[in-house]
């Protein structure tokens, strides 16, 4: 199968910081970045400029050892 980066509008994104910026790559216009936060609690962010959905995600095992 073959990977595709392409990114369609209203994309769930997995990311594995709080803080997450975007700037519409992928959109075709894009957008000024901006830089999100996921609030202690919440689980997701989404961007108002392209409605991205920015979801935390636990960390795969790498950083589990301290
Ligand atoms: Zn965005």
């Amino acid at each position: 199968m073959a990977h595709t980066p392409t990114f369609p509008v209203s994309e769930t994104v997995e990311v594995t910081s709080p803080d997450v910026a975007c700037d519409g790559i992928g959109i075709a216009l894009g957008h000024p970045r901006v830089y999100l936060q996921i609030k202690p609690g919440e689980r997701d962010v989404v961007c108002p400029y392209c409605s991205r959905r920015f979801v935390l995600v636990e960390a795969a095992e790498a950083t589990a050892a301290q």
